[in-house]
């Protein structure tokens, strides 16, 4: 048996209890047929948490998530929260856990399923086949620079400033993440930035220059500005491998990836923070959609981003890719089987229910590993 690995698991609210409920049976499929186990913690976040404790994170799930391995999160969010105060407000709790995790690198793959291809408002020869993977950095940028705020001039104007800034160490660190994944996928890496018309692109350029020169020269690196990227990703986006590119380009560079797999049922993403001497990193796993009110509590939910998430901190965490490829087979082949839960839905396939979609991916995982 290998040692045991610390999980915990936040299922949130609206629709991320039922699509956890899922990922929670494919855990224990893992517990039961292979030589691994989770010690499993689960807690409260979000909405959820807020009703408990008056708070979207208390101080002991967050000290949970610092002694975890891994966090897999579900979401948040609801109509029913939206007068609390600013601070309470459901989001404030995944934005605590990144906080202080220091989750720096955001990691959101874009993968078309062969049996979905028809999904992406892409021609079907532009997508199929898709697998890129965007590492947006997560922790600065202009999103965080100071100063920032409304002033008002002597004329009687008023101005808003926010500041874009980047040290060189936060550069690099997450340029050479995107360097070791690329290593384990196609060895080739995009950095993206407006080194023509911002320092700080500049400054992006040059720093992820000296690094790969130091360190990543076996791996293939080109620099491309954010605007001909996102040109580039509706044009042809299978020429990419890993993008690697900042906060405010990589939160709009990966939503426009998003959608060229169609939907966003089908979208995992993790965030990692540094590794420390053992080379455990500090992560968290999650669905890229939100708590979907409109559809919560009708067992209508697609579980496949979230299934797909767990797939990833298989991967990324303990390093199990055969068990992370175990997740994605099945997943593909429960796909191929026509079987699709109403967001996916298309003409001639079975429309089953969040809980049906588990059935088979769970039966496909029987499958695959008999
Ligand atoms: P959303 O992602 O919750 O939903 C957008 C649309 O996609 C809805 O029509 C929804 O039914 C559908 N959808 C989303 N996930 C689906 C799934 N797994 N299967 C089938 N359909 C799915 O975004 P929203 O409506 O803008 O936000 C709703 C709430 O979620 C808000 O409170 C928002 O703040 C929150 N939110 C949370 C997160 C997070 O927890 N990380 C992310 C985004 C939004």
């Amino acid at each position: 048996m290998t040692a045991n690995k610390s999980l915990l698991i936040l299922p949130g609210d609206g629709i991320g209890p039922e699509v956890m409920g899922q990922v929670k049976r494919v855990v224990n499929w893992f517990d039961r047929r292979r030589s691994v186990t989770f010690d499993i913690t689960e807690g409260l976040v979000g909405g959820a948490a807020y009703d408990a404790h008056g708070a979207p994170l208390s101080d002991e799930t967050l000290a949970d998530a610092m002694a975890a391995d891994a966090v897999l999160f579900g979401s948040v969010g609801g109509p029913q929260y939206d007068d609390a105060p600013r601070e309470l407000r459901p989001e404030m709790g995944l934005l605590r856990l990144r906080k202080e995790m220091d989750l720096y690198a955001n990691l959101r793959p874009a993968i078309v399923f062969d049996a979905l291809v028809d999904a992406s408002t892409l021609r079907e020869e532009v997508v199929r086949g898709l697998d890129l993977l965007i590492v947006r950095e997560s922790t600065s940028g202009v999103y965080f620079g100071q100063p920032r705020g409304v002033e008002t001039l002597p004329d009687g104007r008023r101005r808003a400033f926010d500041t874009q800034e980047y040290t060189d160490d936060e550069i690099r660190r997450v340029a050479a993440l995107a360097f070791e994944l690329a290593r384990q996928r196609g060895n080739r890496v995009t950095s993206v930035e407006k080194a023509n018309v911002m320092e700080t692109g500049l400054f992006w350029r040059e720093v992820v220059t000296e690094l790969h020169a130091e360190s990543y020269s076996d791996v293939g690196l080109e620099h491309m500005y954010a605007d001909n990227c996102a040109m580039q990703l509706v044009r042809n986006p299978k020429q990419f491998d890993v993008i690697v590119t900042d906060n405010l380009f990589g939160d709009i560079l990966s939503d426009c990836a998003a959608m060229l797999t169609g939907s966003l049922g089908m979208l995992p993403s993790a965030t990692l923070g540094a590794a420390d001497e053992s080379g455990r990193r500090r992560a968290l796993y999650e669905p890229v959609h939100g708590s979907a009110p409109d559809i919560a509590g009708q067992d209508k939910a697609n579980p496949i981003a979230c299934m797909l998430s767990f797939a990833m901190l298989l991967r990324y965490s303990f390093g199990m890719d055969e068990d992370a490829l175990l997740v994605e087979n099945a997943v593909r082949n429960v796909l191929g089987t026509g079987v699709r839960t109403d967001d996916i839905m298309s003409k001639g396939a079975a429309r089953v229910s969040t809980s049906v979609m588990g059935d088979a991916i769970l039966r496909e995982l029987d499958k695959t590993a008999a």
